[in-house]
């Protein structure tokens, strides 16, 4: 860890201790890392006798699959989020508009630390703690609960693992030090599977009829981004009629296992004509630059944007990104 890790740790350890009321934001469509990190600290700070809510912009509805994690009953709505908040925290969120419709609480905080490991991060808090060598935000907070001294008990553990597991995909993208910490995470009691099995390899029956009809229509292009080959697939709402956000989050995972490209897409459409789009490649084709080109973020072989339109334009502005990221790759 660099000494500047080592002193805004610090820093943002003050801040929290001198707290008495601490707001966690994750970032909209919260994943486990994000959620995941805001509850494990939520948890923490509450021991500490502070006054803790943990929310997030959108959507209104907590993802089924996360509510697990909140043993103490700490999410609130986003209407629920002060207007001036005394001091928040804004976890594994990578920019600013991130935070949707919670963004300007940026303006009012008192205090703003930003938990991250994004690249991109352009260190909007008071304090930021980014570290880019974690794969996942819930290893800086857990880097903090040290600081703090605060016990990692199972319930903490167990969030920060989810947030571990998931942003890992299941501890393949590990360092040595980070399978060093998972030994610690279920050393104090985690069942891993009883926690990655939902996040990560459970869904419904109706998921399969899904899936047929999306991945009957996905497109292979071999000749795409120099050669090494992009493969996408749209999920329109009427696809994802009756489905949770999750079933339609997996999609991707299974897309991005086509052996014929370096690069898969998939179209999720939110509301009509509003895509969100993830990016995944396997390792030699920077998405994040490529999602960047079009308004979104991420990390090196995992990525998104969001774009309006139709299905057909959103994908040839990808694919204009593409080539541009593409060429310079192989360049
Ligand atoms: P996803 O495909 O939604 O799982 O997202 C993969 C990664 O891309 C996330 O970890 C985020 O860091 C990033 N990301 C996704 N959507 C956006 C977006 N609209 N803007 C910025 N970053 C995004
Ligand atoms: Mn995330
Ligand atoms: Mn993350």
């Amino acid at each position: 860890m660099t000494d500047d890790l080592s002193a805004s740790l610090q820093a943002a350890a003050e801040v929290l201790r001198a707290a008495t009321d601490v707001t966690l934001l994750a970032h909209v469509n919260p994943d486990a890392d994000a959620l995941g990190s805001a509850l494990a600290l939520g948890l923490a700070l509450r021991r500490l006798g502070k006054t803790v809510r943990v929310s997030f912009g959108a959507p209104e509805e907590v993802p089924e699959t996360l509510r697990d994690l909140d043993a103490a009953g700490l999410l609130v709505p986003a209407t629920e989020v002060p207007r001036s908040p005394e001091v928040l925290v804004a976890l594994d969120t990578g920019s600013v508009g991130r935070l949707g419709p919670l963004a300007d609480r940026l303006g009012t905080a008192g205090q703003v630390v930003v938990l991250d490991h994004h690249v991109s991060n352009p260190g909007f808090g008071t304090v930021n703690v980014v570290d880019v060598e974690a794969e996942a935000t819930a290893l800086v907070v857990l880097r903090l609960l040290d600081v703090l001294g605060v016990e990692l008990d199972e319930p903490v553990a167990r969030c920060v693992y989810a947030g571990l597991v998931t942003d890992t995909r299941s501890f393949r993208h590990a360092r040595p030090a980070t399978h060093e910490v998972a030994a610690r995470l279920l050393a104090a009691g985690v069942d891993g599977e009883a926690v990655a099995r939902p996040l990560m390899d459970s869904h419904p029956f109706g998921y399969l009829g899904m899936l047929a009809k999306v991945l009957a229509r996905a497109s292979l292009d071999v000749a795409a981004v120099g050669g090494r080959g992009f493969v996408h697939a749209v999920v329109t709402l009427e696809d994802a009629a009756g489905m949770r956000p999750e079933e339609v989050e997996s999609v991707v995972d299974l897309v991005r296992t086509t052996a014929e490209a370096e690069v898969a897409a998939v179209l999720k459409e939110l509301r009509p004509s509003y895509w969100s789009v993830s990016l995944r490649a396997v390792s030699a084709v920077d998405v994040r630059e490529v999602a960047q080109l079009l308004g979104g973020g991420g990390h090196r072989l995992a990525a998104g944007f969001t774009a309006e339109g139709d299905a057909a334009v959103v994908l040839e502005k990808l694919r204009g990104a593409l080539e541009a990221v593409g060429s310079k790759a192989l360049g």
